[in-house]
């Protein structure tokens, strides 16, 4: 299995999950990149996967599937234009032209239906976690997302992760304003600064790293914790309060 990265609009990445013949479409925002990529690369596209419906994930659905019906897998409770799956999370997904399958994970938050895709040692998360940073809850609650994010924190620790949009460098200022002593984000900025300045993207990423690194999957961290309750001024308990705290701190940055 190869991934490649179709970089859209600002920041946005479409992950192209690919053999030398056949791709599928993470997050297919825009259509002109993605056209463009397939036909340099001779490949066609045999399925669709939709993390949530945010225009920026869904813009390229109806260009692509206008040209060749596939099938578009996505949020049941969501709309979506196209779609011919819909999921809820729990359900496995068999794109037999690859051999690949993919497990279903529900992961609301920053949208109710937000789901996730994981098979392979790779999970592609949309807008739920990104490096160093998580999703805005523009329609779920802070349980909802630290649920969603402590399920993402169950996969393997090898599990690379396939983010929706390029925003670790952002994020890592966030990051080290809670952690400042981190070591573990001093070298992930370390990195990050070399990609960046070789036009590279920062992900995929590893959970490992992640949790080394992500404020947000960090809530159970006395230091962390810490840094809420210095930020708001009380005492904070770790876990849901301190991710509630840091969710909402980092939305005023
Ligand atoms: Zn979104």
């Amino acid at each position: 299995m190869k991934v490649t990265a179709i970089p859209a609009f600002r920041d946005n990445y479409v992950w192209a999950i690919h053999d030398d013949r056949s791709a599928i479409l993470v997050d297919p925002g825009e259509a002109a990149p993605i056209l463009a990529w397939l036909e340099t690369q001779q490949l066609h596209p045999v399925a669709i996967l939709v993390t949530h419906h945010h225009a920026d994930h869904v813009g390229g659905i109806r260009e692509i599937t206008a040209r060749q019906a596939i099938p578009v897998y996505a949020p049941g409770n969501e709309a979506i234009f196209g779609r011919t799956h819909p999921l809820l999370g729990g359900e496995t997904v068999v794109i037999a032209e690859l051999g690949l399958a993919f497990q279903v994970l529900a992961t609301p938050g920053h949208t109710l239906g937000h789901l996730g895709y994981f098979g392979h040692g790779a999970l592609f998360c949309g807008d739920t976690l990104f490096s160093c940073g998580c999703g805005r809850l523009f329609e779920g609650t802070p349980a909802q997302m630290h649920a969603s994010l402590s399920r993402i924190k169950a996969l393997p620790a090898d599990t690379l992760i396939y983010c929706a949009h390029e925003y670790t460098r952002a994020n890592l200022d966030f990051a080290l304003a809670v952690e400042p002593d981190n070591p573990a984000l001093h070298k992930r900025l370390e990195e990050v600064r070399e990609l960046r300045g070789q036009g590279k993207p920062t992900l995929p990423v590893s959970l490992s790293t992640e949790l080394a690194c992500n404020p947000f999957l960090r809530c159970d961290e006395p230091s962390v914790a810490a840094a809420a309750a210095r930020h708001a001024n009380h005492p904070i308990q770790p876990g849901l309060a301190t991710f509630a705290t840091l969710r909402a701190w980092k939305d005023e940055c």
